[in-house]
């Protein structure tokens, strides 16, 4: 059954989560104004699968079930699959800046592939459990907010070693009919108003750090849960053009000895299988990321023209506006094409999961995570100061200074002074404000910080392969004898070179 917008936001009626927002407890999660952007920025996830023109695009034929489901909760097949959803997350981010259910599908692909792992390994019911859980995740089409990055503590030092064992999600008691978890988990988007969590480790574990490798879904008002959460976006805020309609809470979601019943975890000390689901987990996260922040790049790209349009200048004609529009684009789409790459590139692995590929998927986020300060500045170079000079919006309707304001404001003649202001401040809200900080820092950190995006690719980048392509060629003396080398397979020499083996989705299905 899919949901609508309007049946999510009353689907949250049915839990009774403990949360706190700037201090107070928050009686009804569905009723809070403070959390009523991030509601509605994650309601789109739901109206679009339902809207005749979108729905293509966000929904999808679960294969161990044969339903439809949403494309937010479904297991990717094969490439079309995550080209659709890299469209579809750019889809949902561009009408609401972040629309936080594409975390719910990169946890499920992960949990799916590792849980084969372990299965194959130990062999127990681990996937069984959790395809379960899955199809019961898509059926009532839920919201299941990703509770991986720790408190961490001291960050030179591994889970086990911290002064307080609880910076760590760890199981603390294992049960006949389960275990018992505890620990905080430090940032999670959407927390008070998902239906349940997917808790996973942040990094890989030693067999000695074994049971902080805990893998287990934990409903949102499970007992012991406390969630300390922001406000999403700028609520009740007028000059937020769109982050009062719009917006992400982030929570610290705190476990105290909370029960998770077998059925429920999925996976409990098999520490290298935890190790490959951070990292799969990752992958399909930052292939998201990549869609998510070209869908933001999309508003600011719409936004700068409009500045420029009120402004009164032509890009056709003022060419260093033009300029930086097409840098504004060419940052966008490039990391964007990344996420295409890694889509036509991807692999099958064992559980039949379509991965996008690693390097193009950690290039794109690396990309986006470092050239997000460069869209703000591009986006405030062509809209000019008064991003952050004009008046506020109280000013609109004062008596004394409306009028006067109105007449000297105005850029382009045909257009009121009012429409600039609209444009201002909706790049403030996007930019400069702390919306504007919050989509910094996700673009940065949110999925890793860039550090492990250059790991990843260091690991999965076949160096070997080119050094020895390159040792080839010089035992050849080709470089000796100054010839030029053809791109072409086969056509580099008389005898002709080999190419590579790489395994696409088409050689995995053969
Ligand atoms: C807006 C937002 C939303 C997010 N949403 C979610 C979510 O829904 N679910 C979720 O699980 N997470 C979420 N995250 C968390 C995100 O994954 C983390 O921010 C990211 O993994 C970095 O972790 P950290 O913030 O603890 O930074 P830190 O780990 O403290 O890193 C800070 C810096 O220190 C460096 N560093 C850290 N440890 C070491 C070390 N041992 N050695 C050397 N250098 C080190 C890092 O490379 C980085 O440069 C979100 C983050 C943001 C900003």
């Amino acid at each position: 059954m899919l949901m609508s917008a309007a049946d999510y936001r009353e689907s949250l009626r049915r839990y009774k989560p403990r949360v706190f927002v700037n201090g107070q407890r928050v009686e009804s999660v569905a009723d809070e104004p403070l959390l009523a952007p991030g509601i509605a920025a994650t309601g789109v996830c739901y109206d679009f699968a339902l809207a005749p023109e979108h729905r293509p695009l966000m929904t999808a034929r679960q294969a161990t079930s044969g339903k439809i489901v949403n494309r937010m909760v479904h297991i990717n097949e094969n490439s079309t699959d995550l080209l659709n959803k890299l469209e579809a997350v750019r889809l949902v981010c561009r009408e609401s800046g972040c629309a936080m259910r594409y975390l719910t599908h990169d946890a499920a692909n992960g949990i799916f592939q590792a849980t084969k792992q372990i299965e194959a390994t130990f062999g127990t019911d681990h996937h069984a459990r959790f395809v379960n859980y899955l199809h019961r995740i898509q059926d009532e089409d839920l919201t299941v907010g990703v509770a991986m990055t720790d408190a961490k503590g001291d960050r030179s030092k591994r889970p086990g070693m911290q002064a307080n064992r609880d910076s760590y999600v760890h199981i603390a008691e294992r049960r006949p009919d389960g275990i018992v978890i505890r620990g905080t988990k430090a940032i999670v988007t959407a927390a008070p108003y998902v239906h349940e969590f997917l808790v996973m480790p942040c990094r890989t574990m030693t067999a000695e750090d074994a049971d902080f490798a805990v893998c287990c879904a934990v409903p949102v008002d499970a007992e012991g849960v406390t969630i300390v959460a922001r406000p999403a976006g700028r609520p009740g805020e007028t000059a937020a053009k769109f982050s009062s309609k719009y917006g992400q809470s982030t929570g610290v979601v705190m476990f105290d000895d909370v029960f998770v019943p077998w059925d429920r975890v999925f996976a409990d000390g098999q520490h290298e299988e935890t190790g490959q689901l951070t990292t799969n987990y990752a992958t399909h996260h930052r292939h998201s990321c990549i869609g998510a922040r070209a869908g933001f790049g999309d508003l600011l790209i719409g936004a700068g023209a409009l500045m420029i349009e009120v402004n009164g200048l032509d890009p056709d004609k003022h060419g260093h506006v033009r300029e930086a529009m097409v840098d504004l684009i060419k940052i966008v789409e490039g990391f964007f094409a990344c996420g295409v790459a890694a889509s036509v590139y991807a692999v099958k692995d064992a559980s039949g999961t379509a991965m996008p590929d690693a390097v193009f998927s950690n290039i794109g986020k690396l990309l986006l995570a470092t050239q997000i300060y460069d869209m703000h500045r591009l986006a405030h170079y062509v809209s000019g100061g008064l991003v952050v000079a004009l008046p506020g919006p109280d000013e609109d309707h004062n008596p004394e200074t409306a009028g006067s304001l109105a007449a000297v404001l105005a850029g382009r003649a045909d257009i009121p002074a009012a429409s600039r202001m609209e444009a201002a401040r909706l790049v403030e809200d996007l930019t400069a404000s702390h919306t504007g900080g919050w989509m910094s820092l996700i673009s940065l950190h949110g999925g890793g910080s860039p550090e492990a995006m250059k790991r990843e690719i260091w690991r999965n980048y076949p160096v070997g392969e080119k050094a020895a392509m390159v040792e080839k060629l010089l035992d050849r003396g080709i470089l000796d004898e100054g010839q030029r080398l053809s791109k072409q397979p086969g056509r580099c020499c008389a005898t002709g070179c080999e190419v590579p083996k790489v395994t696409r989705l088409e050689d995995a299905a053969e």
